[in-house]
C-alpha cells in the first residue's frame, strides 16, 4: 500500500451520512480520514423519490456534487462523493441494477480515483395504495432501517413525497395527510437512501472496496494512483455467426489526470446467440 491519501483527510458531500459506512473501508485500505460537509444539500441534485429531476448521466452527477462540495471549502484539496441509480439490467428489463459509483479527488495534484459496484437483482416493487389496508401488507414485520417506506402522490406535474418514517404511526400520519389531497391512488415502495436502506449500504461498501482497489492501481502514462475502469467497449463476437453483439468485449481503463487509455480483454471470447440482432432478432 502506497502513502499518497495516509493521514489526510477527504471532505464528503452527503447529507445522509455516507461516510459512516464507506469511512471505515477507506480508514483501513488507504488511511484516508472521511467526513462529511456540514450543511451539504445533495437532494439539490437530485434524489430517488422523483421529485426532483437528476442533472446529466452518473458519473457526471457525481463531478458536480464534487465541484459543488469545493466551492463550499475552498481552502481544502480532497473531496469524495457518491451517486447512486437504480434502472433495468441492459439486456434484462425486470432485473433491476443498483450502480453505485465514488469520485475521490484531489484537486490540487489532479488526481481523480473512481469507483463503482454493480448489483443485478436489487429488490425494487411498488404498490398503488388507494385505502389503508392496501398499506398494510407492507408494514408487517417491517424494519425501517433495515428498508424504509416512501409514500408519494402525483399531484398535477409534481410529486407529494412523504418519508422519514421510524414506525407504523408515522406512516399512517403520511396516509391520512394524502387522503386529505382528494387525489385517488398514492404509490408505496421502498426508501433508497443509504440511511434507511441496508442492501444499499451493502453496495456502497463494496464500491468503497472498489475505491480501494482503484486507488492502488498507478496510471502507466502518469503514475498517479487511480487508473481504473472508464467503460466497457460493446462487441463481443456471436458464438454462431461471428457478427458483434451488445455485448461488452473490453473493458477500457482510463487515467483522469493525463487521460492515458489501456484496453484490457474480458474473459469471455463468444456471445450466447441469444443476445446477436442477426441470429435471434
Ligand atoms: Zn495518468
Ligand atoms: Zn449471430
Amino acid at each position: 500500500m502506497h502513502d499518497f491519501f495516509r493521514g489526510k483527510t477527504a471532505w464528503m458531500a452527503t447529507m445522509h451520512h455516507k461516510e459512516k459506512w464507506i469511512g471505515p473501508v477507506l480508514e483501513k485500505g488507504l488511511g484516508l480520514t472521511i467526513k462529511p460537509i456540514p450543511g451539504f444539500d445533495s437532494d439539490a441534485l437530485g434524489t430517488f423519490a422523483g421529485d426532483v429531476e437528476r442533472p446529466g448521466n452518473q458519473w457526471e452527477t457525481a463531478l458536480l456534487k464534487l465541484d459543488g462540495a469545493r466551492e463550499l471549502m475552498p481552502d481544502s484539496d480532497l473531496f469524495i462523493g457518491s451517486e447512486g441509480a437504480f434502472f433495468p439490467h441492459p439486456e434484462m428489463p425486470f432485473v433491476t441494477r443498483n450502480l453505485e459509483l465514488l469520485i475521490l479527488k484531489d484537486f490540487r495534484e489532479k488526481v481523480t480515483v473512481r469507483a463503482r459496484h454493480i448489483e443485478n437483482g436489487f429488490p425494487l416493487w411498488e404498490s398503488e395504495i388507494r385505502q389503508w389496508a392496501d398499506i398494510l401488507p407492507k408494514l408487517e414485520n417491517r424494519n425501517f432501517d433495515e428498508e424504509g417506506l416512501i409514500l408519494k402522490v402525483k399531484s398535477g406535474d409534481k410529486w407529494l413525497v412523504y418519508k422519514d418514517f421510524d414506525r407504523v404511526e408515522d406512516v399512517r400520519k403520511a396516509y391520512e395527510e394524502f387522503k386529505k389531497t382528494g387525489l385517488p391512488v398514492a404509490l408505496l415502495g421502498p426508501d433508497l437512501r443509504a440511511h434507511r436502506n441496508l442492501r444499499r449500504r451493502q453496495n456502497l461498501v463494496l464500491a468503497a472496496e472498489d475505491l480501494v482497489r482503484n486507488a492502488n492501481r498507478f496510471c502507466p502514462g502518469c503514475g498517479s494512483p487511480g487508473f481504473s475502469s472508464d467503460h466497457f467497449q460493446q462487441g463481443l463476437p456471436c458464438g454462431w455467426c461471428g457478427l458483434p453483439t451488445r455485448l461488452p468485449k473490453a473493458e477500457i481503463f482510463k487515467c483522469l489526470r493525463c487521460q492515458w487509455e489501456q484496453e484490457q480483454a474480458l474473459p469471455e471470447k463468444e456471445a450466447d446467440p441469444a443476445f446477436c440482432d442477426f441470429c435471434n432478432p
